[in-house]
């Protein structure tokens, strides 16, 4: 990013809280790397105002925006159109604005989850995957998992939400929460999809079940290491933290709003990477 002047072209987030969101700092090294005359910032939104926000990035001449809590339902019905992943997950994190000044959502969170996966050498049409959580984050990785062919076990302490859920992808099964001791011993791959671990608290579930053969993805980034994670690679598993996810959903949304492929190595340059065995 050179000087921005009255030519740049201006994307963003917005959000609330927004002041620590990793977003700018991984598109402004991507614009830096392929020399474009791009500036990504922070936009703090206040919850309820998130349609508002985005109905006006046309008459703001953006280029559009991704989006974060509390927003993602609000700018699925303030786009124009969407694309089947945001209409199946009700949840946009990605609007273009497009030349006729009409607004496309895409969630592109699942995409980067899969990007992830990848990175790690899993091939989900191939793995029994558990899912720990229905919210947000867990629907957009299960409906992913379920395009992917993968054999999928969703957890979550709601049973409804657990269900719902699963409903995004065929042949899922949803699971009681009390059942975890039981679906980590059936399973290949474990992904964290809550924000247990944010405030070290502990997996929930015995730790000593994880083995050298398990697959552990936990969707935090901060802190970059959960006890989750710790356990894993503590147990010998193949563990990672969420910004493989992160950077995975930002490379989609970068060539959404640009056209370019994105500059992987710039981006996870910016935020850091976190792969590693016990
Ligand atoms: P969300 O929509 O609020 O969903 C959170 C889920 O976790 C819900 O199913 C919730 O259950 C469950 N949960 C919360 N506390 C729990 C507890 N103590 N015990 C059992 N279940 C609990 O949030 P989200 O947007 O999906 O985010 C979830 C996590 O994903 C966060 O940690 C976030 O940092 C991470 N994330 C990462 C990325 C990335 O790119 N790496 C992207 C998005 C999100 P209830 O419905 O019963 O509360």
């Amino acid at each position: 990013m050179g000087e921005v002047t009255g030519r740049t072209t201006v994307a963003g987030v917005i959000g609330d809280p927004i002041a620590h969101s990793l977003s700018p700092a991984i598109h402004n090294a991507a614009y830096r790397a392929l020399g474009l005359d791009w500036v990504y910032v922070g936009l703090a939104v206040p919850g309820g105002r998130g349609r508002e926000a985005i109905r006006a990035l046309p008459a703001l001449g953006l280029a559009g925006v991704n989006v974060t809590m509390p927003h993602k339902a609000d700018a699925a019905e303030a786009c124009d159109v969407l694309t089947g992943d945001a209409a199946a997950l009700g949840a946009v994190n990605t609007v273009v604005v497009r030349p006729d000044g009409s607004l496309l959502g895409d969630s592109t969170d699942g995409a980067g989850f899969l990007a992830e996966l990848s990175a790690l050498g899993v091939d989900p049409s191939q793995s029994r995957i558990l899912v720990l959580g229905a919210g947000g984050a867990a629907r957009g990785i299960v409906l992913a998992l379920g395009r992917a062919h993968a054999r999928l076990m969703v957890a979550a302490r709601r049973e409804a939400a657990a269900a719902a859920a699963a409903d995004l992808a065929t042949g899922a099964e949803s699971h009681d929460w009390r059942d975890l001791t039981t679906l980590v011993a059936r399973c290949d791959v474990i992904v964290n999809a809550t924000p247990i671990g944010m405030n070290g608290e502990p997996p929930p579930f015995d730790p000593a079940l994880i083995g050298p053969r398990h697959v552990v993805v936990d969707t935090i980034y901060h802190p970059a290491e959960t006890p989750l994670i710790a356990a894993a690679r503590a147990q010998g598993a193949l563990a990672a933290n969420g910004i493989g996810m992160l950077v995975g959903q930002a490379a989609a949304a970068f060539t959404l709003l640009t056209g370019y492929d994105a500059p992987l190595e710039a981006m996870y340059a910016a935020v850091g990477s976190a792969r590693s065995r016990g």
